[in-house]
């Protein structure tokens, strides 16, 4: 599945439910799931309970994406056109990180 078919498929099952729940709770949700996913990879689950958790956490960035009608495949092309938004190369260059 894409990243369009994702959000699309969000937005089909949780575009209303979404939008009553409104911003601000639907972002603190999301660093919920966060906190989950970290949390199951401290704690070495399987791949697949982890693999849950991502799944997760990408749902409520389309809830996000969706409650404020952006389309995410279309941030990530235009922020990254296949190098790093900072240095610009592929792989990253950059110095200072990780
Ligand atoms: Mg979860
Ligand atoms: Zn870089």
């Amino acid at each position: 599945m894409d990243t369009k078919d994702a959000q699309e498929m969000m937005k089909r099952i949780y575009l209303e439910r979404d939008k009553e729940r409104g911003l601000d709770r639907t972002i603190l949700r999301t660093f919920q799931e966060l906190g989950e996913l970290s949390e199951a990879i401290q704690k070495e689950l399987p791949d697949k309970d982890i693999a849950n958790e991502l799944a997760d956490v990408f749902a409520w960035l389309c809830s996000i994406a969706n409650i404020i009608d952006i389309d995410i495949g279309e941030a990530l092309a235009n922020k990254y056109r296949n190098t790093c938004s900072r240095c610009e190369e592929s792989p990253c260059e950059c110095e200072n990180e990780p």
